[in-house]
């Protein structure tokens, strides 16, 4: 046999080098940290296969990446959700199958060597290799995250991974469209072995010496996955009705392309698409230098969730209550969340450790000279508040002073401390450990430094900010609350806590409004909306049956008993609440659309009152902070998709009624101009 000398060629975006009979082809995209799949590269691989196909001296070829930590990311979703939108899918996708297929066609052993982020179409082109190995560095991370964004895996990733590990399993690692560490991706059969990542490239030299294994064909199922539920994402159904027909392969694919277009062309999936860019959107600003030193006063749910968040992110936490019991509790609270992170091998133990020496506890009021930042996250008293106010613009002369309350008012908190340009409001959300937003609220005479710092802050320790303007409630709970209070207030006039929380669960919110009540809490509820119906009146009223629940301690999940009685995970309806409850409801009232136009109401208030800059601030915000469906949009984007003019003609319809639905003035001048939030 002869071998070649090694030879170069360099096109645009894949190496192509052989080696003693065996063929490299190394994707490296030019001036970029990431590799991806679009029309150039597809090419370029097409390509490159023309050359490996002619040449008969080839023993073998091997896939790779010359990327510090991506394999292939996938598809470029830019290209694709551009193609969704025009009707130009079809093509590409056809083409990127084509590519893939003649892969699978090669007469020499292929394999795919994989170390970093391989996700979509980076491992569908893995899937079309004989043999896939990866390093188990930490950055290999493997996965079909498609139906997560309202696609289905279409260059033969649904087709191919069944044949791989079999229907259940492939159904779940789509369906799910996580990212799985090398390990987990050993076990669940993603990669055949796994290397360090200095012997990955003989690993898959290995693996081209043995014979090439058959390809299955693909095997009647024997028992058909159950669809999952449908919830506006039809995208995992679409992939399990594929991988339940089990067809030849061609055929499968071709289902596989009909999925992904007719996906493609949903508003959800667009959104689902939209959505992903926006997180990367919102995680960039104008750097500022790093906080290292903070203080946390109050140790209650809030201010010992966000000490510990804090100090897990290498910030050193002062965390002062007002006596030891509080203290402890609040460490208490810390140490779980901590203990927690370990457990689910989130943090390692010693990163647990450092994190929580970097907590300092006391009930004194020491000086806070060093401190860059103060967050007040102590009980929802307007003198309470104060107080810490004035003493803090004494104690912490150089610090940003922050307060994480849920509707008080900033500026009037910024005139008591006789320095307001230092004060902002950094409203967390519960529990601090999950949730992304914080609303960085703005008052009056917060300065352009403070806001930039804070928003700067808020993306230093990972969380996504938001600004918004001083007005009660923010945007989120302004927004949400009318729509809370009017699913109370349908439960009271007779309709079933069932019958409710299922219809928006069914819409794609994640929690039903009657369920989120007991899980603020009543007395929460009920306080915040006595503060909103101050500033906005009526719709924010808080109905009978809520003050009835109050007086009679039944105050949600934490009482044991609030909309529904809780056992330990399960939950059933409380019928002790039927003595306050009217007969029940007559007429069928569309419930979602009147709950939720009641959030799209608000949220285009909160826009038409400069809230919020932006119709986008105010649908990502919806989306962070309540996870209003991604596949939707957010409240605006909704309206838009439902017409606006339709928007405004089923409010004033419901305000025949009951004056709260009254469509804002924003909304009926797009409805008279045939204008939309988003053009
Ligand atoms: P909490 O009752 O659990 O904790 C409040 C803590 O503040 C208590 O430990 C109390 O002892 C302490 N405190 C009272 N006066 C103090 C003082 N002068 N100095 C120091 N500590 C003092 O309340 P929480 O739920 O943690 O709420 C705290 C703040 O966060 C409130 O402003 C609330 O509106 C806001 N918030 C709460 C949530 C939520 O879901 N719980 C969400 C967002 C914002």
């Amino acid at each position: 046999m002869i071998f070649p000398m090694p030879a170069t060629t360099t096109a645009s975006m894949i190496q192509r080098k052989i080696d003693n009979g065996i063929c490299t082809l190394t994707f490296d995209r030019p001036e970029s940290g990431a590799n991806i799949f679009d029309v150039a590269t597809m090419r370029d691989l097409a390509a490159h296969l023309d050359e490996i196909e002619k040449d008969n001296s080839l023993r073998g070829l091997i896939i790779t990446s010359a990327k510090k930590s991506i394999f292939i990311a996938g598809a470029d979703l830019k290209t694709l959700l551009k193609q969704a939108q025009s009707g130009e899918l079809r093509a590409f996708i056809a083409e990127g199958q084509r590519t893939f297929n003649r892969i699978t066609a090669l007469k020499i052993p292929t394999v795919a060597a994989i170390h970093g982020a391989t996700a979509g179409g980076g491992y569908e082109v893995a899937l079309a290799c004989d043999w896939r190995v990866a390093t188990d560095d930490p950055a290999t991370k493997i996965g079909l995250p498609e139906t997560t964004l309202g696609l289905v895996p279409a260059w033969g990733g649904t087709t191919r991974l069944p044949l791989l590990i079999g229907a259940e399993k492939a159904a779940e690692v789509i369906t799910k469209g996580k990212l799985y560490s090398a390990k987990e991706a050993l076990a669940l059969g993603l990669v055949d072995e796994l290397a360090p990542r200095d012997q990955l490239v003989d690993l898959a030299r290995t693996k081209i010496q043995s014979s090439k294994p058959k390809r299955t064909a693909p095997a009647k199922i024997d028992k058909e996955i159950p669809a999952p539920r449908s919830t506006g994402n039809e995208a995992p159904r679409r992939a399990i009705a594929i991988i339940n027909k089990a067809a030849p392969i061609d055929e499968s694919l071709g289902m596989e392309l009909d999925a992904i277009v007719d996906l493609g062309e949903t508003e959800a999936t667009q959104n689902l698409i939209r959505n992903f860019f926006l997180a990367d959107k919102y995680k960039k600003g104008a750097p500022a230098d790093k906080i290292v030193h903070a203080a946390v006063i109050g140790a209650g749910v809030m201010g010992s969730g966000i000490a510990q968040w804090l100090s897990a992110r290498g910030v050193t936490v002062i965390l002062r209550d007002v006596s030891r019991e509080f203290v402890d509790r609040g460490l208490a609270n810390i140490d779980k969340t901590y203990a927690d992170a370990v457990k689910r091998s989130i943090m390692t133990e010693e990163k647990a450790k450092e994190g929580r020496a970097r907590i300092i506890c006391t009930t004194a009021h020491v000086e806070l000279r060093d401190v860059q930042i103060v967050i007040e996250a102590a009980s929802e008293k307007i003198d309470i508040k104060k107080e810490i106010f004035r003493e803090l613009a004494a104690n912490a002369p150089k610090a940003i002073l922050a307060t994480n309350t849920s509707a008080l008012s900033i500026s009037e908190l910024g005139e008591e401390s006789g320095w307001p340009e230092r004060v902002v409001g950094l409203h967390f959300f519960n529990p601090v450990s999950r949730m992304k937003l914080i609303e960085v609220v703005v008052g009056e005479k917060t300065s352009d430094e403070t806001r930039d710092r804070s928003l700067a802050f808020a993306r230093q320790i990972g969380k996504t900010p938001v600004l918004v303007r001083d007005k009660p409630g923010f945007l989120v709970n302004r927004v949400l609350f009318p729509y809370l209070l009017d699913a109370a207030e349908l439960f009271e006039s007779g309709v079933d806590a069932g019958k409710i929380d299922n219809a928006l669960l069914s819409w794609g919110m994640p929690m039903g409004p009657l369920r989120l009540i007991d899980e603020i809490g009543v007395d929460v509820t009920v306080d915040i909306a006595s503060t909103l119906e101050r500033a906005f009146g009526k719709r924010d009223r808080a109905p009978e049956i809520l003050k009835q629940m109050l007086s009679a301690k039944l105050l949600g999940r934490k009482s044991g008993a609030g909309f529904y009685k809780y056992q330990g995970k399960s939950q059933s309806p409380n019928d002790a609440l039927a003595q306050w409850r009217k007969s029940r409801a007559k007429e069928d009232v569309d419930l979602t659309n009147r709950l939720a136009l009641l959030m799209v109401n608000e949220a285009a208030r909160c826009v038409e009152e400069g809230v919020v800059d932006s119709a986008q601030d105010a649908d990502y915000g919806m989306h962070l902070g309540t996870g209003f469906p991604a596949f939707r949009g957010g409240p605006l984007r909704f309206a838009d998709h439902f017409g606006i003019k339709r928007v405004v003609e089923e409010l004033e319809k419901l305000a025949k009624t009951d004056e709260k639905f009254a469509p804002c003035e924003l909304l009926k001048t797009h409805a008279k101009n045939g204008t939309k939030f988003y053009e």
